[in-house]
């Protein structure tokens, strides 16, 4: 019998994303499995550092941090049925895709959902590029969520 014991969810805080998070949070209820909602923060600061050495990022990093910190709290605050479920949040710093793919390989994870459209608005024939990389590289199954009634458009 297969286990999951452990569901990584990518959070963006996007329609999709937290479509994505209603499935996330039924799996863990079904499997009884924990659930981590993961948020990685762009590090867009080092792009710009690398053109404008002169400007400090250090206040816009802080800033970063606390936006996301903050729309985590309405959206844990926002789901209450992730009062019945094992579950907790995480933040990294970098590129979505890398990030959600060395977090599902250094902590085990059994299983990923994921919604196919984001917050970038990105048009991908079929997923956002952040799921379909995560679908490319992921070490377990992938559980794409595409919001209902999303229309498909030809490449
Ligand atoms: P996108 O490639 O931006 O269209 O996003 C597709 C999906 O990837 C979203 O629905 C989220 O589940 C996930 N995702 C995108 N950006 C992030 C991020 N910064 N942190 C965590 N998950 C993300």
């Amino acid at each position: 019998m297969i286990e999951i014991k452990k569901i990584l969810c990518p959070v963006d805080f996007s329609e999709t994303s937290n479509y994505a998070l209603t499935y996330a949070i039924d799996f863990a209820k079904v499997f009884n499995a924990e659930l981590e909602l993961f948020h990685v923060i762009f590090d867009e600061s080092q792009i710009v550092a690398f053109y404008l050495p002169q400007v400090t990022f250090q206040n816009f990093d802080k800033e970063l941090e606390e936006a996301a910190k903050k729309e985590m709290d309405k959206l844990v605050e926002d789901f209450e049925e992730l009062k019945n479920v094992n579950y907790s949040v995480k933040f990294a710093k970098g590129t979505p895709f890398l990030e959600i793919i060395n977090e599902a390989k250094e902590n085990s994870f059994d299983m990923i959902v994921i919604g196919t459209h984001g917050r970038t608005g990105l048009e991908h024939a079929l997923f956002g590029s952040t799921a379909e990389k995560v679908v490319r590289k992921a070490p377990c199954p992938v559980f794409t969520v595409r919001l209902k009634g999303h229309k498909f458009k030809m490449p």
